[in-house]
């Protein structure tokens, strides 16, 4: 039955997420290609008025992807050359890698060990006189801890620029993060819990200047067609994406709740279990679990353990970025990072998502459970 190629409790499927709504997205996405208007227009407009409704940010303008949302944002707070921007040195490489397409350059700040974000402690010690922005990232569904952070970042005039890709619906202190900063930054990734069936991403912002600079930058940097005001890009989602996105977000909720009660079945389950460290949650954060990540010094034959039992998991991520070749004219060696390193090392990724069924949610957790009682 167990094939190791094809776990019997995969990782995460995306099948399903098409099946459940399968009616309301093939007229949706009929109802695109039969309008005969194919860039931006009215489809588009009505998901970033949705979105922009949903987090609660005056303005919302979508983008290609998340990668070109961060890059965006930051052209759009005139962010570029001769600037550095404060990012955590754990997170996905897409943060790092927008600064530097910007333009900056990233300056990693120590994460948190139990949320896994940014230390609001570590902030002030990495500022200089270049620095003109940092970049909380609201890692595995679980908002920063934005107050400090806001604090510091006006005491000494930074712009704050969220990357917000993996947080979907996340609440910071009952407030669902989407304009807290400068401009906060969206990935709808098909993975990620508010997905698209291909690239997608969006910018949100309660600065008009912001919004109207952003409008301009992912087209042409023209707002007046053919008038060109900035060296823009081309960047812009894809109507039958915004087509498919609209369906989505109405069930975004309903199926943050379903990761939630997932979560809250392996938190009970695993807790108190020696050698293995559970995700932290603060009181002030209600966090949607885009990702379920533990921690083990055992990781890799914990994973090992679990695949033999047809149970996939991930690593979120095998290598910081500041150990990365693409980051290599850093110079900074193993050691300059211990905690993020050591993330890298022990971190691994449970299987989540709207469509995970409980009882298979189980039978990660008891396999779990085995390892660390003596079955490995
Ligand atoms: C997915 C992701 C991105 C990039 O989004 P894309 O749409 O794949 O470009 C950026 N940051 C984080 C934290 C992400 O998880």
């Amino acid at each position: 039955m167990s094939s190791p190629s094809k776990p019997q409790i995969p990782f995460l499927e995306l099948l399903p997420t098409y099946a459940e709504l399968q009616a309301e997205l093939d007229t949706a996405v009929l109802r695109v290609l039969r309008s005969g208007w194919y860039i931006l227009g009215a489809e588009v407009d009505a998901f970033e008025a949705d979105f922009a409704a949903y987090t609660g940010a005056a303005h919302c303008v979508s983008a290609g992807n998340g990668l070109d949302a961060l890059n965006l944002a930051l052209r759009a707070l005139d962010i570029g050359p001769g600037d550095e921007v404060i990012v955590p040195a754990h997170t996905f490489i897409a943060t790092w890698l927008a600064v530097s397409y910007a333009g900056a350059v990233p300056v990693p700040v120590e994460v948190r060990a139990d949320t896994c974000n940014l230390d609001p402690a570590k902030l002030e010690a990495a500022i200089t006189p270049r620095t003109r922005a940092v970049m909380p990232v609201h890692l595995y569904g679980q908002a920063a801890d934005l107050d400090p952070i806001l604090a510091v970042a006006r005491q000494h005039g930074l712009k704050v620029v969220e990357d917000a890709a993996q947080a979907q619906g996340a609440k910071y202190r009952g407030r669902r993060v989407g304009a807290h900063g400068d401009a906060v930054c969206w990935s709808f990734y098909p993975g990620k819990n508010l997905g698209a069936f291909g690239d997608a991403g969006a910018v949100t912002t309660d600065n008009p200047e912001t919004a109207r600079r952003l409008r301009m930058l992912r087209n042409y940097g023209s707002e007046v067609k053919y008038v060109h005001e900035l060296k823009g890009i081309n960047s812009r989602l894809d109507p039958i994406q915004a087509a498919i996105l609209r369906v989505k977000l109405a069930h975004l909720d309903e199926w943050n709740a379903r990761r939630q009660s997932l979560a809250a079945l392996y938190l009970e389950r695993l807790a108190g279990i020696p050698g293995l460290e559970l995700p932290g949650v603060p009181a002030w954060a209600e966090p949607v679990w885009h990702l379920f990540v533990v921690r083990t010094p055992q990781r890799d034959k914990l994973q090992a353990f679990l695949k033999e039992r047809g149970i996939g998991s991930q690593i979120h991520y095998p290598i910081p970025p500041h150990r990365q070749q693409a980051y290599a004219e850093m110079n900074l060696a193993e050691g300059a990072f211990p905690l993020s390193e050591r993330i890298a090392r022990e971190c691994l990724s449970f299987p989540m998502g709207p469509h995970l069924k409980r009882e298979d949610a189980e039978r990660v957790a008891a396999a779990v459970a085995e390892f660390f009682r003596g079955g490995r």
